[in-house]
């Protein structure tokens, strides 16, 4: 059974989340702060999926993702932000988010979220076998099956979001991309936003496939657009 952790401090939210998510087949657990969804993955606590409110009483939602991704917890995370509220939306991707949803929402499509996540990982993993689901840059393999990425033995796992802008650069391979095309694209982020998340994305990205992150080779900055790739 698929393992979902909530994490919401509204207690009643809380409840609905996990009422709803279990009707849909799935295992939930609720936790109500930050520090205990972290304790938990450090106590070798594996979920597939992760929906996570920002505003939670200590460490907010964003330091949480953020933590997570940064000790290689690479799980599809839904991030529930406040209505309105574009720049959290940005700092969520920023931060490693792969989702958003807007509170208040409506519980049939916080259900379609996270099965469309679910499915998006499975759609990658379906999808092997074509040619271009591994993919060479710069002496990495890029494996969109596994949503890994392979140099010098060395085993790196992307998230999906990492996946699908490598993905979205690779099939428009030398052409510029502007950050609102990837925010679009990719994200799904539509208008107005503040793209300088994508810029953080970037600087993460650059370490694993460049030689130099400081002097890219590959994934190349283009002044007033966005960003080229070009495969070494
Ligand atoms: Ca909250």
């Amino acid at each position: 059974m698929m393992r979902v952790l909530v994490v919401e401090d509204e207690h009643h939210l809380a409840e609905g989340l996990r009422f709803n998510i279990e009707a849909e087949g799935f295992e939930v657990s609720v936790r109500e702060t930050g520090e205990e969804a972290l304790a938990d993955f450090a106590a070798g606590e594996r979920y597939d999926l992760l929906v996570l409110d920002v505003m939670l009483p200590g460490i907010d939602g964003f330091e949480v993702i953020r933590s997570l991704r940064e000790q290689r917890h690479f799980l599809p995370t839904l991030m529930l932000t406040a209505r309105g509220r574009a720049e959290d939306v940005v700092k969520g991707i920023a931060a490693g988010a792969d989702d958003y949803l807007a509170k208040p929402f409506d519980l049939g499509v916080l259900i379609a979220r996270i099965k469309g996540l679910l499915r998006r990982r499975e759609w990658i993993g379906e999808s092997a076998g074509e040619p271009e689901m591994r993919v060479e840059i710069n002496g990495r393999t890029i494996d969109f099956k596994s949503l890994s990425i392979e140099w010098e033995g060395e085993k790196q796992p992307l998230t999906l979001m990492e996946a699908n802008f490598l993905k979205y650069l690779v099939d428009h391979e030398g052409e510029a991309v502007s950050r609102a095309d990837l925010l679009d694209k990719v994200w799904q982020v539509h208008g107005d936003t503040d793209t300088r998340a994508i810029d953080n994305f970037v600087v993460r990205l650059r370490k694993y496939i460049e030689t130099d992150p400081a002097q890219p080779r590959c994934l190349l900055t283009v002044r007033g657009v966005g960003y080229r790739l070009e495969r070494g």
